[in-house]
């Protein structure tokens, strides 16, 4: 059984080594980066960016121009890492900026309207590289606007885990704690957390519970 555990372990670190240094002229794909809030995918996001511009490749990424949280014009983690970003009004509009881009980035792709799959598409298909990261569950733990036709349609897919806060394990999902408030509600961390399966649902009961009350 360990034997079998670590080759696996093995193959799984060289295929996403190589994943990300294919050659410039290769044919286009999609990649997606999701996970919970606090998960790191925003610092993936730029991460790969970054090392595609290392490989002196033209990148631009795109955000909704509703994500505000911290700054408009950069793409920004929650360690300070940052990216300049283009804010767009809808995804179709990506298409206007594109010319001489060769890996398109896209963050807070949940946040997107549903033309974002087929966008992306246009995007590949036109031999372009696009990294995608977003949140792929909502604070009730549904799958979020267009992330499950993204994964769907991407040819690599990384789920990225936060830890945690109650317990220490792996975390997926995005615990709010305000009961207040629609799906969009942009958070810091005095509003989310994130947390287990097992932690979330104890979370979940207990908010319930309250309302009763
Ligand atoms: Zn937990």
């Amino acid at each position: 059984m360990l034997r079998i555990k670590s080759i696996n372990i093995t193959f799984g670190s060289y295929y996403q080594h190589t994943m990300f240094i294919e050659p410039k002229n290769s044919k286009g794909w999609l990649e997606v980066v999701c996970g919970s809030m606090f998960s790191g995918k925003t610092e993936e996001l730029i991460r790969r960016v970054k090392r595609a511009r290392i490989a002196k490749q033209s990148v631009r990424i795109f955000k909704p121009k509703m994500e505000t949280r911290y700054d408009k014009a950069k793409v920004v983690s929650h360690d300070d890492n940052y990216l300049d970003s283009f804010p767009v009004d809808s995804a179709s509009e990506i298409l206007d900026w594109i010319d001489g881009i060769d890996v398109v980035g896209i963050d807070e792709a949940q946040f997107f309207d549903d033309g974002l799959p087929e966008v992306c598409n246009t995007l590949a298909n036109a031999g372009k590289r696009v990294v995608i990261a977003g949140l792929d569950m909502d604070y009730l733990a549904k799958p979020f606007g267009v992330m499950p036709n993204l994964m769907a349609m991407a040819e690599y897919v990384t789920k990225v885990h936060a830890i945690c806060m109650q317990c220490g394990s792996v975390a997926q999902y995005s615990y709010r704690f305000s009961k207040k408030g629609g799906k969009v509600q942009l958070g810091e961390k005095d509003q989310y957390e994130p947390r287990c399966r097992a932690c979330f649902i104890k979370g979940m009961a207990t908010q319930t519970a309250g309302r009763r009350r």
